[in-house]
């Protein structure tokens, strides 16, 4: 078995793997413990080398002990150097790795990939989840793939690009008309009431959450094996951020590569920044905050890994950014203008924060930079929609005035 136990982060108290996310001890998160013996037995670069074109290269290391029955091919997305916006910001190695390509258009198709096939697992037959709105998209079409009962739960005020993107594989969606944390606090409760629920990311947290580990793996071996000097993640509830840094430093204990020196810079929007907050203040607690952005897929209040985030930019030497609702715009339009790829708010944020870290010199120009882009911009157009066109009459006849237009 690949893993032994869930483990209480806090009291370190351990538990029988099932679905279960919080120590009955001190309330603290569980994760999961794996066998790191057996593991090793069973992994090795050439191994991955010749995996499949997805995450599934690195299933040796992720919390499924059976072969994988639910496959939307999520993963392996494209990481490209990004040498038109690397030039006009002065970074000599900038790139971007392109998660908006995975198969429902975000990065939560790794974490969905690993919910959904530990809910087969554990023989559960309905896969849910509290969702900012591409968590549903990627539950939904799992669901839909695993032959599985879906429900989803969202703010009512999402954009109707994601209900649309959730809608179409035919899901139950329950709306709330709250915040993204009103509807996280009702399917906690909900999650304790169902029998044969996953809710992905409240009871299958500690599975779910493992899965952006491989986000972390594919930069690694997409640069050769080797890890970047600098990370610029966007900051939702904290668990992709510090899930990216657990997968290079998993691959540094297996030798994979040498010490990593990797920055962590976390990005969040100014309308919901509680993470930023804490570090600028030097806290050691987060205070909760009421979003107000039109970042909404990481418009999170009360972040569950929103701790974790800041003692781990502390750790690695990184930063915290926050970026103004223009700026996250402007970010859009740099990065469609200059390399030709179209994100959502989130990615406008990580961006947007890369401007001002490099305006701050605080990104050495020869470092390698990896800036994560977790979501696609057609989920989220209407922030970009004022555009100009240039309109011909198709009855003119008058040459003078088509010319004029082109
Ligand atoms: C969910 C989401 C995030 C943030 O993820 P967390 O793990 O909650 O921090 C970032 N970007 C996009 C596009 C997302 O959908
Ligand atoms: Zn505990």
């Amino acid at each position: 078995m690949k893993v032994n136990c869930l483990i209480c982060k806090i009291c370190k108290y351990e538990y029988e793997v099932s679905p279960k996310y919080v120590c009955e001890m001190c309330f603290g998160p569980l994760e999961v413990k794996y066998n790191w013996e057996y593991i090793r037995k069973n992994i090795s670069i050439e191994k991955i080398s010749k995996g499949p074109k997805s995450i599934w290269r690195y299933i040796d290391l992720l919390p499924l002990e059976s072969d994988y029955e639910i496959d939307l091919q999520s993963g392996f997305t494209p990481l490209v150097r990004a040498k038109n916006l690397g030039e006009y910001l002065g970074l000599d190695n900038l790139w971007i790795k392109n998660d908006s390509l995975n198969p429902t258009f975000s990065f939560k198709d790794r974490v969905v990939s690993i919910a959904s096939n530990k809910a087969k697992e554990f023989g559960l037959t309905t896969l849910a989840c509290a969702s900012t709105g591409n968590l549903a998209g990627s539950v939904a079409a799992h669901g839909a793939k695993g032959g599985l009962e879906t429900v989803v739960f969202i703010p009512k005020n999402l954009e109707k690009e994601k209900i649309i993107s959730a809608g179409v594989y035919n899901p139950k969606i329950v709306t709330i008309d709250g915040t993204y944390d009103d509807v996280n606090r009702i399917c906690t409760i909900l999650a304790e009431e169902k029998e044969g629920w996953a809710f992905a990311n409240i009871n299958m947290r500690p599975f779910y959450s493992e899965g952006s580990k491989t986000l972390g793996y594919e930069i690694v071996e997409q640069l050769g094996w080797e890890a970047p000097d600098n990370i610029i993640c966007p900051g939702g509830s904290g668990s992709l951020f510090t899930k990216v840094w657990k997968g290079i430093s998993e691959f540094e204990k297996l030798g994979f590569i040498k010490n990593t020196n990797t920055k962590m810079h976390i990005a969040q929007a100014e309308g919901c920044s509680p993470i930023i907050n804490a570090i600028d203040n030097n806290s050691d607690f987060i205070e909760p905050v009421i979003p107000e952005t039109i970042a909404k897929s990481i418009a999170i209040g009360n972040p569950a890994d929103g701790l974790n985030s800041v003692n781990l930019v502390n750790k690695t030497n990184g930063t915290g950014t926050s970026v103004s609702e223009n700026e996250i715009i402007q970010g859009i339009r740099l990065l469609a203008e200059t390399e030709g790829i179209f994100t959502e708010t989130a990615g406008g944020v990580v961006i947007a924060s890369l401007i001002k870290l490099s305006r701050q010199n605080k990104l050495p120009s020869d470092e390698k930079t990896v800036c994560l882009i977790t979501g696609n911009g057609l989920k989220t157009p209407d922030v970009v929609s004022n555009i100009k066109t240039f309109d011909i009459d198709s009855k003119s006849s008058n040459l003078d005035e088509i010319l004029s237009k082109v």
